[in-house]
């Protein structure tokens, strides 16, 4: 499990797309969140399982919680470790779309802690044949295979977790069609 020193750090976790080499983008999915010079902007927020709709700022560099609600992080004392911040952070190429990965944040006494949560990336080494879309989820060490085919139905397959070697993509796919075969 990758867990970030910073939320910077996990903003730049991956810089180019691994397949067109387009600079990657921090896409706001829900519009819930915005990130303004070194601060981050959470909307929403899970306190003591009831939710309220609140306005966190964090500090992107430290992962300090700067303030709740527009107060400073003093009044924050209230707020349990295990209350859950509803919100992750999308990384993705925007001009092939074919990869993308996804940060969770959780709370950590005043500051957030940021975890790489999924890696997903679609492959194909050959257009005339099959392509792969491959979806690493790291909390449950799988990874998931959908295999488009052009002459056969789409096959769907959970693997134990195999690291994406992004340097050497033909590398990863290789093994992943190896262990296919035995799935
Ligand atoms: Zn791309």
């Amino acid at each position: 499990m990758i867990k970030f020193n910073s939320i910077s750090d996990a903003l730049h976790y991956r810089k180019k797309c691994p397949i067109c080499l387009s600079e990657l983008l921090f896409y706001n999915r829900a519009n819930e969140i915005s990130i303004i010079d070194n601060s981050i902007f959470i909307e929403y927020f899970y306190l003591n399982h009831m939710i309220y709709e609140s306005d966190i700022c964090v500090n992107i560099l430290n992962n300090k919680i700067e303030s709740f609600n527009g107060k400073a992080s003093e009044s924050l004392s209230f707020i349990g470790d295990s209350d859950r911040i509803n919100s992750s952070l999308s990384i993705e190429c925007h001009e092939c779309g074919q990869y993308d990965y996804v940060v969770k944040l959780y709370l950590n006494n005043n500051s957030v802690e940021a975890v790489l949560n999924s890696e997903s990336i679609t492959f194909n080494d050959d257009p005339f044949k099959d392509t792969y879309q491959i979806y690493n989820l790291y909390p449950t060490k799988e990874t998931q295979v959908i295999q488009f085919s052009t002459n056969k139905e789409d096959r769907f397959s959970s693997l134990p977790l195999i690291k994406l070697d992004i340097e050497n993509l033909e590398h990863t796919i290789n093994r992943i069609k190896k262990l296919l075969i035995f799935s």
